[in-house]
């Protein structure tokens, strides 16, 4: 059998710009091979082998892809975290994945020396590229380590949502498959040029947006964070842009964005979140682009997206990708399934949590609730863990929301249910915008079962998101737990 280490597939694109920063090339599509060599022999010296994880805490800089392609390199599994993480959340991390190295900025060394005890080798890499991984940096490790497909590459870390955060190991095998999947599907071309704004310690900016760049040899914008003024700056010169909803929405908020920015742009991408169809539609009009909405989560790589060329229908994640076999578990309305070669090799050390989430045929249980048409098209309902169980009926947040979202002076909604002394759970519409409780649900009688109605509509500034622009509904259960119990 070949080698099929991720790494080997990616262009050589010779002295074509990788990564640019304004006027400045951050780094050649000919200088990864020799610095990804030489971090991996630098990884090597720190006592890493094969097969071992490195546990990455870094900000997003030139350096960090680089330590991803090394360890792509090397046959070591990335192993990258939030920069957000406190010490006592990486401790856990550590813990869980007993890597041979951790890389992390100078700044937390000391701190991250306690917990990570006496045996695990740290190296830093600070924000500006410098620190003990990167500083004299002279022997080169020897040819790429031959992997097979089935070998991890990587293990990401869930968000964790409900219990312990789950690590998601990832093959090379899987992320190619993905990978290779999506630069067809969306027409990737030599030529395009990426604007890249999204943090590369989750599947959308490292896998998702890096991998598409780098198996098509493009230049990448390189943002180092969300900034809108700055994006819109930097959209004349970009063909395609990857982001998650909040993004749009922000974009939208510029005065500058304008349409004629886009002459060379082909391709707006969104995911990690439901995009509202608000902001799909107002983009439209702003830009004269139709966003392209795809589905997709940690553990599968993506599932699903609306069509390049082709119908692009907002409140819709389009189609199963070529390759992969997507259902819907018990009618047409219900958890979607999945199966094929972007399907994860479980989750690390946790095989009865593993095979709780995958069906007896070999269908990973994704948590989402969806709903097919008889064209195969997707619409995603909400995850099956928010779903509301009210007097014993079952509720699903997205119906109520979509119909509040709606409403005039309304910005966007989300629904949960909370403890209720009768009911079990009873609906609570938190909702941003300018209206007033009595006026959404008298926008929402007649128009909704009288039991999915919410007892309670919360009006706040903004909804909780993650960086991934998804809100947080623990939260907000948290938040208003006790609304009816007194
Ligand atoms: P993550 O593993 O962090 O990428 O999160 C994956 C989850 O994000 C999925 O299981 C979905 O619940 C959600 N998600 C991703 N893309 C979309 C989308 N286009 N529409 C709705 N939910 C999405």
């Amino acid at each position: 059998m070949g080698d099929a280490n991720l790494y080997g597939m990616f262009a050589k694109a010779g002295p074509k710009p990788f990564l640019v920063e304004g006027d400045r090339v951050l780094l050649r599509y000919d200088e990864i091979e020799g610095a990804a060599a030489r971090i991996g022999h630098r990884l090597r010296s720190a006592g890493a082998v094969p097969g071992d994880r490195v546990v990455a805490q870094v900000e997003k800089s030139p350096e960090a892809v680089l330590l991803y392609l090394a360890c792509l390199r090397a046959g070591l599994v990335f192993v990258p975290l939030n920069t957000g993480y406190t010490s006592s959340e990486v401790a856990y991390f550590l813990g869980d994945a007993e890597p041979a190295v951790l890389v992390c900025d100078g700044g937390r060394k000391d701190a991250l020396a306690e917990v990570a005890g006496p045996r695990l080798a740290i190296l830093t890499l600070d924000a500006d590229g410098g620190g003990s991984l990167m500083n004299f940096l002279g022997t080169e490790m020897g040819a790429a380590e031959p992997r097979l497909a089935e070998d991890l590459a990587s293990i990401l870390y869930t968000s964790g949502t409900t219990g312990r955060s789950k690590g998601a190991m990832l093959s090379h095998g899987n992320l190619a498959a993905n990978a290779r999947t999506l630069c067809d599907i969306w027409q990737w071309r030599g030529d395009d040029v990426l604007l890249h704004a999204l943090p590369i310690y989750h599947i959308h900016g490292l896998f998702v947006a890096l991998h598409c760049a780098l198996l098509g040899g493009s230049t990448v914008l390189f943002h180092r964070k969300f900034d809108a003024a700055a994006v819109v700056q930097d959209l004349p010169c970009a063909s395609v842009f990857m982001g998650v909803p909040t993004h749009y929405a922000r974009l939208l908020e510029q005065s500058s964005l304008d349409a004629d920015d886009f002459k060379n742009m082909r391709l707006f991408v969104s995911g990690s979140a439901p995009l509202l169809e608000d902001i799909f539609a107002k983009f439209a009009t702003r830009t004269g682009h139709k966003i392209l909405e795809r589905y997709g989560m940690t553990e599968t790589g993506m599932i699903a997206s609306n069509p390049y060329e082709g119908a692009r229908v907002p409140r819709t994640v389009g189609y199963a990708l070529p390759g992969e076999s997507v259902r819907v578990a018990g009618g047409n309305i219900g958890v979607l399934e999945v199966k094929g070669p972007n399907v994860f090799q479980g989750y690390w050390r946790m095989p009865k949590k593993t095979a709780e989430e995958f069906t007896e045929d070999g269908y990973f249980i994704t948590g989402d609730v969806g709903m097919m048409a008889d064209d195969g098209r997707i619409s995603i309902v909400g995850r099956a863990k928010d779903l509301i169980i009210s007097g014993g009926l079952n509720i699903y947040p997205k119906d109520i929301e979509l119909l509040i979202d709606l409403m005039p002076g309304v910005t966007e909604s989300a629904v949960i249910g909370v403890p209720h002394a009768d009911f079990g759970e009873a609906v609570v519409a938190v909702v941003v915008g300018d209206s007033s409780e009595g006026e959404v649900m008298a926008g929402l009688d007649g128009q909704l079962a009288r039991f999915k109605q919410p007892k309670r509509v919360v009006f706040v500034r903004e909804l909780p998101r993650n960086a991934m622009g998804k809100v947080q509904k623990v939260a907000l259960r948290e938040t208003y737990k006790t609304l009816f119990l007194t």
